[in-house]
């Protein structure tokens, strides 16, 4: 079985579970204990938060390590906003973010009567600097836009959107969990005042992520309790889980650019075999500015759902565009955002590519895809 869906998430690093191992077994302590074995943890996720502000190039005092992507972009979003306009704050997003900025953005609008407003993208998902700063206000507090999207794999021009948004005083938050292992993410690039990440993208384990947090930005907890994080996040620390995520950046890091290129050989040529092998494939996304793991596609007169069966029993492993809203029929509110018909954008197949990943066996897929797409569509056989 080829497993394509990197996106929804990664196997565990082997490297990643043995440096873990000590942290769930004879090094088990709590980091708030004050005694030997509290302090070997306390030291531990010391270490594990150095590599991560390493990582980002901030202060380790701005790392907060969270549960994973979505409590990480909660605390962003709802911490952010809370903290400098409990009411009625303006706030600025697309309409291709992840759920957990959307549902965040919804709490805010329905609990702390926010007003939020959507910038349109173009129909490739990009924000420009000129539509950004036609939608900000003087007052508009923050900022939320997503670093590269997890079902087009849109890269937006972060940099450039930070610095309109600075230019009205707003701050910006950006979701880089997919750009994690595969951007570059020095905050001092992006121009960020926060942004969030997931272990479980990049090699770590489900159930630990990371937020960063410009010190004189700020945030309110969202969640409540024993003070730890520098008050930003309570509850005992995951600790193996930090461990794990500070293993898995160190690799994903190590080999960052070579496996970029290398990868975003890989989807080029398989984009380009899927258009000149699949009748009517429609490439959804921008051409360039995109994820080097992501090639996603609608076929117009298939159903994605039945391609994705039939890739199955060929062996290929992918999803729809709409894999993280689990269990969802309704079509991606992503595609529909870039203006894709919502009939069509039922059609969504996404392939998300691991850095292992060859052309050999993309090659394959792009064979097993023609054919499962023209089983789908009637117009031939498996
Ligand atoms: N943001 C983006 C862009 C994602 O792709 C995901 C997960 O699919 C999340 C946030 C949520 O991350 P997690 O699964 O760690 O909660």
């Amino acid at each position: 079985m080829l497993y394509l869906d990197n996106a929804a998430t990664t196997p565990v690093r082997r490297d990643v579970l043995e440096a873990m191992w000590p942290f769930l077994t004879a090094e088990f302590g709590n980091p708030s204990s004050h005694h030997t074995v509290g302090e070997r943890a306390a030291s531990a996720l010391a270490d594990a938060r150095r590599t991560v502000a390493e990582w980002w190039g901030v202060r380790a005092s701005e790392v907060v390590f969270t549960s994973g992507g979505t409590e990480a972009d909660n605390l962003a979003v709802k911490g952010i906003v809370l903290a400098r306009q409990p009411r009625g704050a303006h706030i600025v997003s697309t309409r291709i973010e992840h759920e957990a900025v959307l549902e965040s953005l919804l709490f805010l609008e329905r609990f702390h009567d926010a007003h939020v407003s959507y910038v349109d993208t173009d129909d490739t998902g990009l924000v420009t600097p000129e539509a950004l700063a036609a939608v900000l206000r003087d007052d508009t507090v923050l900022v939320s836009i997503m670093l590269a999207n997890n079902e087009i794999g849109t890269v937006q021009d972060v940099a450039s959107l930070a610095q309109v948004a600075h230019g009205v005083g707003a701050a910006f938050h950006t979701d880089a969990v997919q750009a994690a292992g595969w951007l570059d993410l020095n905050v001092a690039s992006l121009g960020v005042d926060a942004l969030s990440v997931s272990g479980h993208k990049l090699g770590a384990p489900k159930g630990i992520g990371a937020a960063y947090v410009r010190a004189r930005v700020g945030v309110e907890p969202v969640l409540h309790g024993g003070g730890q994080e520098r008050g930003w996040r309570s509850g005992t620390e995951n600790v193996a889980g930090a461990v794990g995520m500070a293993a898995a950046v160190r690799a994903a890091e190590n080999e960052r650019v070579s496996a970029s290129a290398r990868v975003s050989a890989v989807r080029d040529r398989f984009i380009a075999e899927v258009l000149r092998q699949v009748p009517g494939a429609l490439l959804t996304g921008h051409p360039t500015r995109r994820l080097p793991t992501i090639a996603s596609f609608c076929f117009p007169g298939t159903s994605g759902e039945a391609v994705l069966l039939e890739l199955e029993q060929r062996g290929v492993v992918s999803s729809s565009g709409s894999a993280c809203a689990a269990g969802s029929d309704e079509p991606s509110h992503v595609l529909t955002a870039i203006g894709i018909d919502p009939a069509i954008a039922q059609t969504a197949v996404r392939f998300s590519l691991a850095s292992t990943t060859t052309d050999e066996e993309m090659a394959d897929v792009a064979t097993a895809l023609a054919a499962s797409v023209a089983t789908v569509s009637g117009l031939g056989s498996a």
